[in-house]
């Protein structure tokens, strides 16, 4: 591999995308890992930029080595950078899927909680109760205008322990 070092920067939760750093012998290279390719990679909507971090963090190595194989196909564009011009490998989804490298997601699901609406993720305890639960018959009735998480497929997702997670509307007068 000829790329070496590879260390996570300061996480920007804004960007669309997540930065590392790497070296290629001395010179400082810089690599783009796309929050969308991770959404479609992983299908899960609205990836915060934290979960897109620790996503990357997870799968550090693997990404390591399919940025060094752009890279050494000369694919990098040139960036700005700390008052001089550096190499840039900005990574997509076609870039993981075609690299043979399988990325794991398991780090999310390690983390039951609620999907605020701003994007926050909410590591509630386990027991919070919940009930009458979103999306119910009850809760609607209620004013709950909170929902079931759901993949792409509508499937809903659930955390390690089973329980389907929330994303809980700041008006819903039973859950906020
Ligand atoms: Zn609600």
């Amino acid at each position: 591999m000829l790329l070496s070092d590879f260390r996570m920067a300061q996480p920007d939760v804004t960007a669309d995308f997540v930065p590392m750093y790497c070296l290629d012998r001395r010179q400082t290279v810089a690599a783009a890992i796309g929050r969308m390719c991770l959404e479609k990679y992983f299908h899960r909507q609205h990836l915060t930029g934290t979960q897109a971090g620790t996503l990357v963090r997870a799968n550090q190595e693997a990404l390591a080595r399919i940025i060094s194989a752009k890279y050494e196909r000369g694919e990098y564009q040139a960036h700005a950078y700390a008052g001089s011009t550096i190499r840039r490998v900005g990574i997509e989804l076609p870039d993981i899927e075609e690299s043979g490298e399988v990325l794991t997601d398991r780090v999310l699901d390690d983390q039951a909680g609620w999907a605020m609406p701003d994007g926050r993720w909410s590591h509630g305890p386990a027991s919070r109760d919940m009930s009458p639960l979103p999306e119910t018959a009850e809760a609607r009735c209620r004013g709950c205008n909170c929902s079931v998480v759901r993949d792409e497929s509508g499937k809903p997702r659930t955390g390690r322990d089973g329980g389907a997670r929330y994303a809980i509307e700041k008006s819903c007068p039973v859950h906020s």
